[in-house]
């Protein structure tokens, strides 16, 4: 092969990664050169204004999207650089770009099957470029940061999508409604013999006939496939305890995660994970490995994995019912024969307790219990569409970006619907990827009659996505826009009261609203220690009088038709 076909990572020590410059030079080059195979070029730009790219690859030299779509052929999707500390698959995707170019063999296998990438996708963080943030980490040399340039993880992002790329993303996802996507990365984490490990979409979040065949022929395939290569493969190592002899957990990929985001779009997803304490070379070469055998599944059985999707698009617009949260069942775990090293503990000599080590001379094999069913612990009826009026945007932009099929309403209307009464929401004490995320919501259901407005939304749930905003707007949802903060405004009363005016003013609220003075006394009832607190009594009233009642306040602004 000539030198300038060779990637950095293949010209260099095999301890060094491309830079972002580099990388996109290179991939400009080897497209001029092979026009038929190779379609590369811009797709967005990032919020530090750097250009983000994709590629395609095509045995037959199609790449227009629209007539690849129309024709109805398989599509895999391969995404790199996320995390840029972590760029194995940046480096091995440009290898098997190239490797696509320079042997017809390898290409004519694709059959209809397009290869779509994205080369570096954290292009803001992947500029950020040091080799002091992996802490635990046996190279590269030289690496990009996590953080982009808003400091967001981008695998956090999908579904409040804060950074400009999550939106790039987002859009470029739903035109190519990928069938299966690997998304690489490496591990942190305990010590063990793998090389390669393998987080998946939990299939029975996935979910129907679509979960199963992932659970049941896709993942035995892939760790077969990855023993064959010569590159045996574990589910990534998620200690239910210290150390993986008590057993390991799927780890429940929610949808601010690619596979989790990928889900909403009934497409099946890998994070693989290589052992960060492995060195940059075996990394890079299992990742080849994954991302190839993922691929010649996905060949093989494209005309199945599309027909499920096709079913489970199907089903969702008929779905009475639709599971929004999922939770591990600890009593049924699986088993797992799994290689690992013996877990020693011995005092600290940094501190007085003890700490966890791990004997590489003493290896073990046995069957370790794996946590891998995630039943659904919250099940909600469908209503049949909801309503998300006009002003709340940020709500809107996303359903649209991600293909939802909406409807505007075509003149005002009062209108009867179900819509939830926020009782108490329990949010986290600090930042958690710019937002106060509410961990804990808790709701009731009401109905009643509200004013919709010419041009408000109406999201149907009769439609192929209805995945996607089902588990967004149901505020239960693991990572619905309510729990990121898009509604928080709701969660305030706006007005308020002078206390010297209201004291007399409440004195008749209470003879005017016998209701109100019932309430008042089970109240007081209840609460003797607080007769003394003038601010807790006029609040009291002031919250629950029908006179200064503010129905927006605690009202989740998302309606739901029966
Ligand atoms: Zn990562």
């Amino acid at each position: 092969m000539s030198i300038e076909l060779l990637t950095p990572y293949e010209k260099g020590n095999l301890n060094q990664t491309t830079t972002h410059a580099d990388c996109i030079a290179w991939y400009d080059e080897l497209a001029r050169r092979h026009p038929n195979v190779l379609r590369f070029g811009q797709v967005g730009v990032s919020d530090a204004g750097v250009p983000i790219h994709a590629g395609v690859v095509s045995s037959d030299g199609i790449f227009d999207r629209d007539q690849i779509k129309r024709a109805g052929r398989p599509v895999f999707f391969n995404n790199n650089g996320i995390h840029p500390g972590e760029p194995e698959g940046v480096d091995g995707c440009m290898a098997l770009v190239r490797d696509f170019c320079t042997q017809p063999e390898r290409l004519a296998a694709l059959g209809q099957t397009v290869y779509l990438f994205v080369p570096l996708y954290n292009v803001d963080g992947s500029l950020n470029r040091a080799d002091t943030s992996r802490v635990n980490q046996d190279g590269p040399e030289q690496f990009g940061f996590r953080g982009m340039s808003r400091h967001l993880d981008l695998n956090r992002d999908f579904i409040k999508c804060d950074s400009l790329t999550a939106q790039v993303f987002n859009k470029l996802f739903t035109a190519w409604d990928p069938d299966v996507m690997v998304d690489t990365h490496t591990s942190n984490g305990a010590d063990y013999s793998y090389t390669m490990t393998l987080i998946h979409t939990q299939p029975d979040k996935l979910g129907g006939d679509l979960g199963e065949f992932l659970r049941s022929t896709m993942l035995p395939a892939m760790y077969a496939g990855m023993e064959a290569r010569g590159w045996p493969t574990c589910p990534y190592v998620n200690p239910v305890k210290d150390s993986p002899d008590e057993g390991i957990a799927d780890f429940l990929e929610t949808a601010r995660f690619s596979t989790g985001y990928a889900a909403l779009h009934h497409t099946i997803g890998f994070m693989p994970e290589t052992h960060m304490l492995k060195p940059f070379k075996d990394r890079y070469e299992s990742m080849r490995a994954l991302v190839e055998t993922a691929l010649d599944f996905t060949v093989r059985n494209a005309g199945q994995i599309q027909a499920l999707r096709r079913a489970a698009k199907q089903a969702s617009g008929t779905r009475r019912e639709w599971p929004v949260h999922w939770a591990m069942d600890e009593a049924n775990p699986g088993t797992f024969r799994f290689k690992g090293y013996e877990a020693q503990y011995k005092p600290s000599v940094l501190g007085t307790y003890t700490r966890l080590c791990y004997d590489r001379t003493k290896p073990w094999e046995r069957d370790i219990a794996w946590y891998n069913r995630f039943p659904a612990d919250i099940t909600l009826p469908a209503p049949r569409a909801y309503v998300v009026p006009q002003q709340w945007r940020e709500a809107i932009e996303r359903l649209q970006w991600n293909g939802v099929r909406m409807e505007r309403v075509e003149a005002d209307r009062m209108e009867e619907v179900d819509y939830y009464h926020i009782v108490s929401v329990t949010s986290r004490p600090n930042a958690y990827e710019g937002h106060m995320f509410h961990d804990d919501v808790v709701l009731e259901k009401r109905r009643g009659q509200v004013q919709l407005r010419a041009g408000d939304f109406i999201v149907p749930l009769d439609q192929d996505n209805a995945r996607y905003a089902v588990e967004t707007l149901e505020p239960l949802g693991h990572d619905s826009f309510f729990r990121w903060g898009f509604f928080n405004s709701v969660l305030e009363k706006k007005e308020a009261y002078s206390d010297y005016v209201f004291e007399d003013h409440a004195a008749e609220l209470l003879n005017d609203e016998p209701a109100l003075a019932a309430k008042f006394e089970a109240w007081k009832a209840a609460n003797p220690a607080l007769l003394s607190n003038q601010e807790a009594v006029l609040d009291f009233i002031f919250a629950n009088a029908e006179r200064y009642r503010e129905p927006e306040w605690r009202r989740y602004p998302v309606f739901m038709i029966a």
